[in-house]
């Protein structure tokens, strides 16, 4: 009777062994495949739903030029009221409460892009060395208030403009483009002008008509991406009364808003 208990008592604890081993087993099986394929398999899905969608995504890019200025503040509060950003390509003279208006607008999740500290066609334009020189002290500066290298550059009057071409040849932007470039730094134009650098005061109406004329192309067709120029320097007030109007329009249209990178 003796041995049998002892054998009984001993297949017990075997018994109470073997379940609490299965069950650990079954624990860390449960543990080690189902967490990581679920994170990898979540995100593989995510990411197939966004291909999916990008493909019939358009992308608006809001770009301001020639600030930061009084207007700057404005337009990053229409900004933030209507959840889009936008991208500025800035410009010196520096004022202090306007070099806030720069580090708000990084802050909030849009984006600095060069635009020469100058901006002056005569002195920018003389010659690669002149260039290259407002060129590193803009970078300089973003780089002081944001803390990050830029890595996207707007040529004042654009990569295209006739003056420069007429008076240092055609080459002159596409060589300092390929520096660029070769540095990480990605140039950009605009393929929808708002036309507010036409003038000041142009009526806000008409600025919103003109973006809604340039966002399609010859074929009726809406551009995909949209990169916009407007410009945020002191003169332009109309531009930031047609803001919401234009940002409407995009929306309507089905755009999503992207910064430049
Ligand atoms: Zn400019």
């Amino acid at each position: 009777m003796k041995d049998l208990n002892i054998y009984s008592k001993f297949f017990k604890k075997l018994i109470i062994f073997l379940l609490i081993s299965l069950s650990l087993i079954n624990v860390s099986t449960y543990c080690c495949l189902l967490s990581p394929i679920n994170i990898e398999g979540n995100s593989k899905n995510n990411d197939f739903e966004k291909d999916n969608t990008n493909e019939e995504k358009k992308i608006a890019y809001l770009t301001f030029d020639d600030g930061p200025s009084k207007n700057t503040e404005l337009i990053l509060d229409i900004l933030k009221e209507n959840n889009v950003h936008a991208t500025f390509f800035i410009i010196s003279p520096y004022i202090e409460p306007h070099i806030q208006f720069v580090k708000r607008a990084y802050e909030e999740g849009n984006a600095i892009g060069n635009h020469t500290a100058d901006h002056e066609f005569k002195y920018v334009y003389t010659c690669e060395e002149s260039f290259f020189k407002s060129f590193n002290k803009q970078q300089k500066f973003i780089k002081e208030v944001t803390g990050s290298d830029c890595t996207i550059f707007r040529f004042p009057g654009g990569s295209n403009n006739t003056i420069v071409k007429n008076s240092r040849g055609k080459d002159f932007t596409k060589n300092i483009t390929f520096k660029l470039n070769e540095v990480g730094v990605n140039v950009y134009d605009w393929n929808v002008d708002s036309g507010d650098a036409k003038g000041n005061n142009i009526p806000a109406s008409t600025l919103i008509q003109n973006i809604s004329r340039e966002i399609k192309d010859k074929d009726g067709n809406y551009k995909n991406p949209a990169i916009i120029l407007m410009h945020d320097c002191m003169t332009k007030n109309t531009t930031v009364e047609a803001l919401p109007g234009i940002i409407k329009l995009l929306k309507d249209a089905g755009y999503d808003f992207g910064i430049l990178k």
